[in-house]
C-alpha cells in the first residue's frame, strides 16, 4: 500500500526562503557547500545558517565568503559546528547552534541531510562480515540523519506561519543495485524510507529526496577510482571524461527551483533528470 504521501500546491510561487533558519550537512565541500552559497543568495535579513561538518577550517572559510557576499552583508548570522556526525554530540551540538540563532519569528525551517559517505566500495558484499564496520556506516548515514531530523523538528515544532521543509540528499543507489556498493546503497535505500515514513506521519512536513545526479566532487573520484565492480568503475570514469557529470550549481539550481515552487509530493524521490 502507498503512503498517504499529499501535495501542497502553494499557488505563488516564491523567489526566495523569506527569513529561514536554514541547516545544511556535509557544507565543508562537495554539494553541501555549493548548496549553502545559493540558498545563502535567497534568504531575507534576518535569517540564519547552520554549517555542519568534521572540517572546521573549510566551513570558516566559507563563513568568511559568505560573509563577505551580499547575503552576509544583509545581516545572515551564519554558525559552524565541526563535528562528526557518526558521534551522538555531533547532533547535540547541530541542535545547540541552531537553537542559538535568533530564530523566534522565521518563516521557513530548511533541513538538508546532505552529509553522507561512499564507504568502502573496493569490496562485494560478501566480505563485509564484520558488523561492526556496517554498524559505524549506518551510525553516520542513516541513524544521525534521523536523529539531526527529530531533534529540529521536536525543537521548532509547527506553528501558523512556519513552513517546514526536510530535504534528504538521496541517490540512484537508492533505488538500483550497484555492485561493490552495498553500504551505500543499503544507506541510501534505508534513508529513503526513514524520511517516507516520516512524511506519511506529518502531513505538515515538506519531505523530499532529491538524486542530485552525478557530481563533479570527491565523492565521484572515489567511486571512479576506487569501485572494486571495474564496470561500474569504467562506466563512471567514462561519464566523466565525456562530460556527463553535473556541476553542483546545475543540480542545486534545480533542487532550489523544488523547493521554491513547492508542489512536489512530500516523501517523493525525485531525481535531477525527473524534473
Ligand atoms: P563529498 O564527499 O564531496 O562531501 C561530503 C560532505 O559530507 C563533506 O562536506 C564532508 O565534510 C561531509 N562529511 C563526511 N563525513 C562526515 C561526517 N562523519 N560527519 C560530518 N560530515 C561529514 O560528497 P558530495 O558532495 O559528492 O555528496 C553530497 C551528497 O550528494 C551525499 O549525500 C551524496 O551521497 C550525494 N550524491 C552524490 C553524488 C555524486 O556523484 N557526487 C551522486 C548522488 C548523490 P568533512 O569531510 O569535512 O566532514
Amino acid at each position: 500500500m502507498e503512503s498517504n504521501v499529499i501535495s501542497h500546491a502553494s499557488g505563488a510561487v516564491s523567489n526566495d526562503f523569506g527569513r529561514a533558519l536554514c541547516v545544511i550537512t556535509g557544507a565543508s565541500k562537495g554539494f553541501g557547500r555549493c548548496l549553502a552559497k545559493q540558498i545563502a543568495a535567497l534568504l531575507s535579513p534576518g535569517s540564519a545558517l547552520v554549517l555542519v561538518a568534521r572540517s572546521g577550517d573549510k566551513l570558516r572559510e566559507l563563513q568568511t565568503d559568505l560573509a563577505a557576499s551580499d547575503a552576509g552583508k544583509k545581516g545572515l548570522v551564519i554558525r559552524c559546528v565541526t563535528a562528526d556526525l557518526a558521534q551522538k554530540e555531533a547532533v547535540e551540538e547541530t541542535m545547540k547552534a541552531a537553537k542559538q540563532t535568533n530564530h523566534l519569528d522565521i518563516d521557513r525551517l530548511i533541513l538538508i541531510n546532505n552529509a553522507a559517505s561512499l564507504g568502502d566500495v573496493s569490496r562485494f558484499a560478501v566480505s563485509f562480515t564484520d558488523p561492526t564496520e556496517t554498524s559505524s556506516y549506518l551510525a553516520f548515514n542513516v541513524s544521525s540523519a534521523l536523529s539531526l531530523t527529530a531533534s529540529l523538528m521536536d525543537a521548532f515544532p509547527k506553528r501558523p506561519g512556519l513552513r517546514r521543509y526536510v530535504v534528504n540528499v538521496s541517490s540512484l543507489a537508492a533505488l538500483k543495485p550497484i555492485p561493490s556498493w552495498v553500504l551505500y546503497c543499503t544507506g541510501k535505500a534505508a534513508r529513503d524510507m526513514m524520511f517516507r515514513v516520516l512524511a506519511a506521519e506529518e502531513p505538515e512536513l515538506r519531505v523530499l529526496n532529491y538524486a542530485p545526479g552525478p557530481l563533479d566532487t570527491d565523492m565521484h573520484l572515489q567511486a571512479r577510482t576506487d569501485s572494486g565492480d571495474l564496470a561500474v568503475q569504467s562506466s563512471m570514469r567514462d561519464s566523466h571524461t565525456q562530460g556527463q557529470v553535473l556541476t553542483c550549481e546545475e543540480s542545486g539550481t534545480k533542487l532550489l527551483k523544488l523547493l521554491l515552487e513547492d508542489n512536489f509530493t512530500s516523501g517523493g524521490h525525485l531525481d535531477f533528470y525527473d524534473v
